[in-house]
């Protein structure tokens, strides 16, 4: 019997491996697909490669938790920096995020002059700075006393935030500015939207400086994909088992029986990669699909419309760039698009003189199902065509210059992530700590990680709860 069993290989279930890994457990890491990544992966299509969602890493830096996270696993991914973290180009108007506040600030004045800007910037940047410093803390969800004794570590953050946690976000900023622009106020909830699947009407202050922030934090550029970079924090497992798809698993006297469709094992602990909102299929244990049950409330079925295009351009480009419209995009959640250009030195992702381009939209996942296949096929071409369109008259690209474009629904992230919901559970004022899922369950041995449980979403996120559950099992 093996030590730990890891389901599925994202960010979470590749982060867990090489943390235990590190520590001398004994790990073995199964995911469905060849490749591993999930959401952050790297595929080939028709000898193209794109990133799969992902395409961004904020937070490697010293002191960091996405760099901490590599240290402690004894891995350096090939990263380079990116500044600015990307451009935004709202009614004509361009405003590149730089990290520097300084030079973002004359950025935002010449698009949206005001005289608030300043103090406005200068705190977003103070507080997510203080936030990251702040260390010590983390959270148990076993027992209630765990919960309660954990939920007392958050007391530093509490303290230093907590005018913050109170305050409705887009309130907390109209008392600043006095009053906001509906443009400026796009421009906002675009980002507010990408790092936390809530708007500023939905969030608490703290949250939207988190957001708005990230920008003034180390972003980075994966080399040769992202894909690579959770491969290179698996490089010493010596047992990943790739295209094992999951299809039961027991509960038995000492661990975890698990079916897969190559075969069995047993494991004395099994930890989930998989999302909160879909793994409750594979037990047929009343107390896990319990647990999974009391969160189900938290699934918004938030999800992502993704184009994929390659492009033979010699043209220079940003690597990543948020293009806001003035109307919600039909049949999408939002007006903004993050549109991610490879770097051209990256011959690995594309080949010389091409770019691969992944953008990606809000969308809800209930929209892609139980319709017709002619009602599904016409609205993806639809919005395909609506995109590629968007994306080659704002940047000057030419249509002849696309290689190949194709596009993913929600149920493509479903065929083949076994996840329709994307994006972890938003961040709003409601789903607050003490209810939400940590990285361990009241069941025994049985844990869990990535983007539905504690911390968050993305690389940041989700490094912080493989780290939280090193904490939690003491290694
Ligand atoms: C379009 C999009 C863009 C994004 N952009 C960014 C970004 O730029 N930067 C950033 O930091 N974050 C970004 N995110 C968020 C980030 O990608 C996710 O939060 C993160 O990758 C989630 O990782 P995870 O490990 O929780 O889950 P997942 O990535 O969903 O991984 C779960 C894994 O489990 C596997 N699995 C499922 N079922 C089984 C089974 N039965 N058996 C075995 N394996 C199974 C899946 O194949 C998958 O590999 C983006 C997300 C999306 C959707």
């Amino acid at each position: 019997m093996i030590d730990y069993a890891i389901i599925g290989a994202g960010i979470g279930g590749c982060s867990a491996a090489a943390l235990l890994k590190a520590a001398g457990e004994e790990v073995v890491l199964i995911e469905k697909e060849p490749y591993v990544g999930g959401c952050a992966s790297t595929f080939t299509h028709k000898k193209h490669r794109y990133n799969t969602g992902a395409t961004t890493i904020c937070g490697y830096r010293d002191g960091g938790a996405v760099k901490s996270l590599f240290d402690r696993a004894g891995v350096i991914p090939e990263l380079i920096p990116v500044d600015p973290a990307m451009v935004v180009i709202h009614k004509n108007k361009t405003i590149r995020r730089f990290r520097d506040v300084e030079l973002f600030l004359e950025e935002i004045d010449r698009a949206y002059s005001h005289p608030k800007h300043r103090m406005f910037w200068e705190l977003v940047r103070s507080v997510s700075e203080t936030f990251y410093e702040t260390k010590g803390y983390y959270y148990s969800n076993r027992s209630l006393w765990d919960k309660i004794l954990s939920l007392k570590s958050h007391a530093p953050l509490l303290r230093k935030f907590w005018p913050y946690l109170h305050a409705n976000a887009q309130s907390f900023i109209e008392n600043i500015y006095g009053e906001l622009s509906a443009e400026y106020l796009d421009f906002l909830n675009a980002q507010v939207l990408i790092v936390t699947q809530t708007t500023l009407k939905e969030c608490n202050f703290l949250t939207a400086a988190l957001a708005l922030g990230y920008t003034f934090d180390a972003n980075h550029y994966a080399m040769g994909g992202m894909g690579r970079v959770c491969e290179s924090l698996i490089s010493n497992l010596p047992d990943v088992r790739l295209g094992h798809e999951v299809h039961s698993i027991h509960k038995i006297k000492d661990g975890f029986h698990i079916n897969t469709s190559r075969g069995s094992l047993q494991a004395r602990s099994l930890i989930m990669g998989t999302s909160h909102f879909e793994s409750s299929r594979w037990f047929d244990e009343e107390a896990i699909k319990g647990y999974y049950r009391r969160y189900q409330k938290l699934n918004n079925h938030q999800s992502a419309f993704v184009l994929y295009m390659t492009v033979a351009s010699k043209t220079p480009f940003s690597h990543h760039y948020q293009l806001i419209s003035d109307n919600i995009i039909p049949n999408t959640l939002s007006k903004a698009l993050f549109v991610s250009f490879s770097d051209p030195a990256d011959t690995h992702i594309a080949s010389e003189g091409h770019y691969s381009v992944t953008a990606s939209i809000h969308t809800d996942a209930r929209w892609w199902k139980d319709i017709s296949p002619g009602e599904y096929r016409r609205k993806k071409h639809e919005l395909h065509t609506l995109l590629e369109q968007w994306i080659c008259d704002t940047l000057s690209l030419p249509r002849d210059s696309i290689v190949e474009s194709f596009a993913a629904t929600p149920k493509t992230f479903g065929r083949y992530l076994n996840r329709t919901q994307l994006g972890g559970i938003a961040m709003s004022r409601t789903n607050i700590l003490p209810f939400l899922p940590s990285n361990d369950t009241p069941i025994e041995r049985f844990y869990q990680v990535g983007d539905t449980s504690y911390a968050a979403q993305g690389w940041p996120g989700v490094a912080m709860g493989a780290m939280n559950l090193m904490r939690l099992l003491n290694e």
